[in-house]
C-alpha cells in the first residue's frame, strides 16, 4: 500500500511515473522515501542552505536589464542571474542537494551520466567538495566531441567512462548508469541532472531548483512591489524552467513561459510516450527510436522533457514556445552588447523570446528571464558560427 502511494506521487496527470524493472523501481522508491523525509528535516535544509550560500554564492541578483529594456521598448526585463553561480549555471543547485542527500543516506559513491558534459562537470565539482568519489558515464561519441569537459571532470577527480555501445550517445550512457546502480545500489547514488527520469527525480530536482523562484519572488516584490507579468525560461530537460516557475505556479496571474529550441521541441512537436523510464511528450519515430535533434545549445539538445512540463502544457497553466538557433544567436549578441552579460546559448533562447514578448506588453509589465548560465563555454562555438 505504502509503496504504491509513493509511486502515485510520481505522476503529473498522465505524465511521469516510473516505467522501469521492479528491482530498479524499489531502489528508486527508497531514494524517494529518503527525499520525502529529509526535505522537511531542519538539519538537512540548514546544511543545503549553508552550501548554497558559501559554495554556490547565493543568493544571486535579479538584475534590471535597463539598457535592453530601453532598446526593446515595452515591458521591463529583469534577469535572474544563475550565470553568477559557482560553475556558471543553475545545475549546481540540484547537484549539491542530491549529493548532500546521498551523504545523509550513507552513499559511498556517486554516479551520473552526461551528454555534453555540463552535468558531469557540476557533479564532479560537488563530489570533489564533499569528498565522495564519482563515476561519470558518457557516450563515446560525446567524449570525443567534448574532450575539454572530459578533462575538466578528470581534473576534478572524477572517473569518466566512455560508453562504446549503440550510437555512443546519451541514451547508452543512461542505460549504463542504471546498470551500475542496479549492481551497486548498496553503496551508490545515481544523480540525475534535470527534472526528468522516473520517480522521484522530477520532484526532487524541482525541489532543489525551486530556490531560483523562491529568491526571484522575494526580489521582485522588494524591487517592484508586485509580481511579474511573465517568467520566461529555456527548456531542455526542464530543470531551470521548473525551478524558476515553482513559486509562481499557484499565482494564476503570472504567465509561465517555457522556451524550447525549434530544433528539439519536445513539447510543441512531441507525442506522449515512455522514454528513459517515464511518460512525457517525446520526439520519437514510429519505432520508438529517438529522433535526431540539432539545437545549437548542447544543454537543450534532448528528445525528452520533464513530465511536469508536459502536464503544465496540457492543462494550459504553462505556455510553451520555440525559438530557432538563429534567433538565439542574435539574442546572445544583443544581450552581450547592451548589458555586458554574455549568456549561455541555452539561456539565449529565453532571452530571445523575452525580447519578442516585451514588445507586445506595456511599460508597467515585468518579465523575469531566467539566465540559466553564462556563455563563456559557448564563445568559441559562436565564433565559428559567425565566421
Ligand atoms: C543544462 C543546461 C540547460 C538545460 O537544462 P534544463 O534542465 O532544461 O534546465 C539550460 N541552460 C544551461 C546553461 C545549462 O547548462
Amino acid at each position: 500500500m505504502r509503496r504504491e502511494s509513493v509511486v502515485e506521487k510520481g505522476f503529473f496527470g498522465d505524465f511521469g511515473g516510473s516505467f522501469i524493472p521492479e528491482d530498479l523501481k524499489s531502489i528508486l522508491d527508497r531514494i524517494g522515501e529518503a527525499f520525502e523525509k529529509y526535505k522537511e528535516d531542519p538539519d538537512f535544509l540548514e546544511e543545503y542552505c549553508y552550501y548554497l550560500k558559501e559554495y554556490v554564492g547565493r543568493e544571486n541578483p535579479l538584475t534590471f536589464a535597463k539598457n535592453l529594456t530601453e532598446e526593446v521598448g515595452g515591458a521591463k526585463i529583469y534577469l535572474k542571474r544563475e550565470d553568477l553561480n559557482h560553475t556558471g549555471a543553475h545545475k549546481i543547485n540540484n547537484v549539491l542537494g542530491q549529493i548532500l542527500l546521498a551523504k545523509k543516506i550513507g552513499a559511498k559513491r556517486i554516479i551520473a551520466e552526461t551528454g555534453a558534459g555540463q552535468h558531469g562537470v557540476a557533479t564532479a565539482t560537488a563530489c570533489a567538495m564533499v569528498g565522495l568519489p564519482c563515476t561519470i558515464y558518457m557516450g563515446k561519441k560525446d567524449t570525443e566531441r567534448q574532450r575539454l569537459n572530459v578533462f575538466r571532470m578528470e581534473l576534478l577527480g572524477a572517473e569518466v567512462v566512455a560508453v562504446d555501445k549503440g550510437r555512443g550517445r546519451l541514451k547508452e550512457a543512461v542505460d549504463e548508469a542504471f546498470g551500475d546502480l542496479l549492481k551497486n545500489h548498496e553503496t551508490t547514488f545515481y544523480l540525475i541532472g534535470s527534472a526528468v527520469g522516473p520517480y522521484p527525480y522530477p520532484e526532487m530536482v524541482k525541489y532543489f531548483q525551486a530556490v531560483i523562484s523562491e529568491e526571484s519572488k522575494r526580489q521582485i516584490l522588494d524591487k517592484e512591489g508586485k509580481l511579474p507579468t511573465a517568467v520566461v525560461a529555456c527548456v531542455g530537460g526542464g530543470s531551470n524552467a521548473i525551478g524558476s516557475f515553482a513559486h509562481y505556479i499557484d499565482e494564476k496571474e503570472v504567465r509561465l513561459i517555457g522556451v524550447e529550441p525549434a530544433e528539439a521541441a519536445s513539447i510543441s512537436l512531441g507525442k506522449p510516450a515512455v522514454f528513459h523510464g517515464y511518460r512525457s511528450l517525446t520526439l520519437l519515430d514510429e519505432h520508438g527510436e529517438a529522433l535526431p535533434t540539432s539545437s545549437i545549445a548542447a544543454g537543450l539538445d534532448y528528445q525528452g522533457v520533464g513530465p511536469e512540463h508536459s502536464y503544465l502544457h496540457t492543462t494550459g497553466r504553462g505556455e510553451y514556445v520555440s525559438v530557432t538557433g538563429e534567433e538565439a544567436l542574435e539574442a546572445f549578441q544583443q544581450l552581450s552588447k547592451t548589458e555586458g552579460i554574455i549568456p549561455a546559448l541555452e539561456s539565449s533562447h529565453a532571452v530571445s523570446h523575452a525580447i519578442k514578448l516585451a514588445k507586445e506588453l506595456h511599460q508597467e509589465d515585468i518579465i523575469i528571464v531566467n539566465l540559466s548560465g553564462r556563455g563563456d563555454k559557448d564563445v568559441e562555438q559562436v565564433f565559428e558560427m559567425l565566421k
